[in-house]
């Protein structure tokens, strides 16, 4: 048993990739499906006008569907571009569950076990990572220098590669999507400005209450706190103090990585499960109509991905294929979770023990990457604000190019690390140059895929970041 532990632990990335694999397989065999019953009308009555409901009668009964063919039969009855609608009645269909269940209860499983260390983690990586590069003079300054440095080259590099490929595509441009609201005196002067944005970024930074931050899971401020906290503590006078606090929030951090390790033995059950819910629950439909505006971002973030970063890393004399073989795990982790916080864990993990970064440097970029670090949000973000605007039969010009690339970078830096955290981002974008927020309905039919592919590329960056400032810190020997 435990030779077979070891060999599992060693081979964790295999793994992985015998999860995703599974998880792709097993909601095509066991697929749910769908069925237009009596108890569908039923509670659809209320949320549905009459015409939609004589219309779905006509399909009560029939055999059961899989997702894909149930929608193709659903918009023969009548007019399903509504997101929200399509799901509603996908919801109130489902006949048979297929892989759901055992893929819902995978997926929660795993997930509940990451979110429930990323607080405590956080607090004690920054604080211990904040104290340490302080204890050394000039070292938290230096570093915190490198840090931010790197986080906007990296995202303005990847907002501009998304800006270039949306204007060369220009998948918008023609793109049938059923608008409902018609923008006719659209008009730049609109823009709120970035003043407010300014605003309502200082409050999600700045904490009244750091405790109620930690409870809510608030990421943002607890760093700011943390790091607030962690530098005063290098500034106590009384040794002991300064001593007992540091290792103190050192040990901490020893146990929440020891957690770590444990947790992440479960990641290709989780990844089985999440990336099979996904399957089961998306299906192909949405790519039909949103093909082009998918493909432009997925390029977007392929170039980023696979030659932007590396690039880099190759500029500071890190082979980009072996960093990459360190990080697998926790990039499939990213891409099944959708959540750079929840893979932080991981991430840590993988940089220390594997990319051979010491913990003062980790403990300090990657929390702060996680939340603050997201070039694959950032190009999403101005992609997607291009596209919608592309897809009112709006050219932007270049001043509004100017304030999408902007309010890119900082939606891509005030996005949590969540699920869809970037789709809820967009509307600021889409505020601040006069667009109908209604246009963030266009692009969520494929957002799910799309974030899952932006977060493996958010901790992608985060840990090309770390190695690149490790390698100028004279960490690193490959
Ligand atoms: N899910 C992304 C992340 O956690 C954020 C986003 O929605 O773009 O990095």
């Amino acid at each position: 048993m435990r030779s077979f532990m070891d060999s599992y632990a060693k081979h964790l990335t295999l793994w992985i990739f015998v999860g995703l694999f599974l998880g792709i397989l097993l909601p095509l065999i066991f697929p749910p499906m769908y069925q237009i019953t009596e108890t569908t009308l039923a509670t659809l009555q209320n949320d549905v006008n009459q015409e939609q409901i004589a219309a779905l009668k006509t399909l009560e009964s029939q055999e059961p569907l899989s997702r894909d063919k149930f929608i193709s039969r659903l918009k023969t009855t009548g007019d399903y571009s509504d997101h929200t609608l399509q799901e509603l009645v996908l919801t109130n269909s489902l006949h048979k569950k297929g892989v759901l269940p055992i893929a819902n209860f995978l997926a929660m499983f795993f997930l509940r076990l990451l979110k429930m260390i990323i607080v405590p983690l956080i607090i004690t990586s920054i604080t211990s990572g904040v104290i340490s590069a302080g204890s050394s003079q000039g070292s938290l300054g230096r570093l915190g220098l490198k840090t931010f440095s790197y986080y906007i080259i990296s995202s303005l590099l990847a907002i501009l590669t998304g800006l270039i490929l949306v204007n060369l595509l220009q998948p918008g441009v023609g793109a049938e999507l059923g608008l409902q609201e018609q923008v006719t005196n659209f008009n730049s002067t609109q823009y709120t400005g970035t003043g407010a944005f300014l605003n309502d970024f200082i409050q999600r930074i700045i904490p009244t209450n750091p405790f109620q931050a930690i409870s809510n899971g608030n990421i943002l401020p607890v760093i700011f706190f943390c790091i607030t906290f962690g530098v005063f503590v290098t500034k106590l006078e009384e040794v002991n103090y300064r001593e007992n606090l540091t290792t103190f929030f050192q040990a901490a951090f020893e146990v929440m990585m020891k957690m770590t390790k444990v947790i992440i033995l479960l990641a290709p059950l989780g990844v089985l499960g999440l990336i099979a819910r996904i399957i089961a629950t998306t299906g192909f439909e949405p790519f039909k109509s949103l093909g082009i505006y998918f493909i432009t971002v997925l390029a977007g973030l392929s170039v980023h991905y696979f030659i932007t970063l590396p690039l880099i890393l190759t500029l500071f004399g890190i082979s980009p294929l072996k960093h990459i073989r360190n990080m697998l795990p926790a990039l499939l982790t990213a891409f099944s979770t959708s959540s750079s916080s929840a893979t932080l864990p991981l991430t840590i993990q993988r940089v220390e023990k594997n990319a051979g970064v010491s913990n003062r440097i980790s403990s300090f970029v990657l929390p702060l990457g996680a939340t603050v670090n997201m070039d694959g949000t950032a190009l999403y973000e101005c992609v997607a604000a291009v596209f919608i605007a592309q897809a009112y039969g709006i050219e932007l010009t270049f001043f509004q190019q100017f304030i999408v690339v902007f309010t890119s970078l900082l939606a891509s830096i005030g996005a949590a690390g969540i699920p869809m955290a970037g789709l809820v981002m967009i509307t600021i974008i889409l505020k601040a140059i006069g667009l109908p927020l209604e246009g963030v309905g266009l692009i969520l039919a494929v957002d799910r895929i799309l974030d899952m592919c932006r977060t493996s590329t958010n901790v992608w960056s985060d840990s090309c970041g770390t190695v690149i400032i490790a390698k100028s810190e004279n960490e690193l020997s490959q």
